[in-house]
């Protein structure tokens, strides 16, 4: 492992154009577990509360999960060695953009400055009438559902449910800097959501190199991956960081 890491510390070192693309499984040392596997979200949730369809009729139902996973929960987490490491590596200048499928904001929260969220971002709150955005800091709730000063209209979580496109500003960055990268870090993600998973894919066929974070083999491990360091994202990325800084 010390060789792989050195390896990939030196790959890194050397590339003009560095981006990562996480998944849930980077903020699981964060407490936050996720969707699938044995200890996944869905094991405990239906799914269903986050189909906009399904929303939209029963939304007080929905809010009910919504608030306990997202707000209660999530609230508790806080940046581990992997993001901070990210957020490092782009503040001494390599490290280009973090295209992110998580919505747990702990990327910013580390410091990192370009995060492109492809499936938004569970801190901001949307009126689904007249659009008005609002930070969950400012939302009181124990009233459920949220609703809008403007027009008492309910507030959406403003991250993807089922059912509803890309962020497009997320998504043609994500691609553009996916285009440019010479090496493509890919971190805690199985690779089966799309079209989050054609991110790195892009970033293997522009000729990056892929390497990848995770402890269990993905469906982008023996397709894309050049270098698997096999471990916890905190405890890969801070042996890399010690050979980056
Ligand atoms: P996933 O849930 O499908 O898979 C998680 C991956 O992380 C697995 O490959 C697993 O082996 C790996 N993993 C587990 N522990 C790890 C660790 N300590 N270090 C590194 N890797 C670890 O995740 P996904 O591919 O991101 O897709 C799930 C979808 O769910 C995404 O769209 C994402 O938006 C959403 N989601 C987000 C959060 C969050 O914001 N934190 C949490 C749950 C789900």
């Amino acid at each position: 492992m010390e060789l792989l890491i050195k390896e990939a510390a030196r790959i890194i070192k050397e590339s003009k154009s560095t981006i990562a693309f996480t998944g849930a499984g980077i903020s699981v040392e964060s407490g936050i577990p996720p969707f699938r596997g044995e200890h996944g979200l869905w094991n405990k949730y239906n799914p269903e509360v986050l189909d906009l369809g399904y929303f939209l009729t029963n939304a007080e139902e929905c809010w009910i999960y919504i608030r306990e996973i997202f707000y209660d929960f999530f609230a508790e987490a806080k940046p581990n060695e992997a993001h901070l490491t990210l957020a490092k590596m782009e503040s001494s200048g390599i490290m280009n953009a973090v295209v992110t499928q998580n919505i747990d904001n702990l990327h910013y929260q580390a410091g990192s400055k370009t995060v492109y969220e492809f499936h938004g971002n569970s801190k901001k709150l949307k009126c689904l009438k007249c659009g008005k955005v609002y930070h969950a800091a400012e939302i009181d709730f124990t009233q459920i559902p949220p609703t809008c000063v403007n027009d008492g209209e309910v507030l959406k979580p403003d991250f993807i449910f089922f059912g509803e496109g890309i962020p497009s500003e997320a998504y043609s960055s994500s691609f553009a800097a996916a285009e440019k990268a010479e090496v493509c870090l890919i971190i805690g993600s199985t690779g089966e959501v799309t079209p989050a998973s054609y991110v790195p894919r892009t970033a293997k066929q522009a000729g990056a190199t892929i390497i990848e974070i995770n402890p269990e083999e993905t469906i982008f491990t023996s397709a894309i991956t050049d270098i698997h360091l096999k471990g916890k994202a905190s405890e890969i990325l801070t042996l890399l960081g010690k050979q980056l800084f």
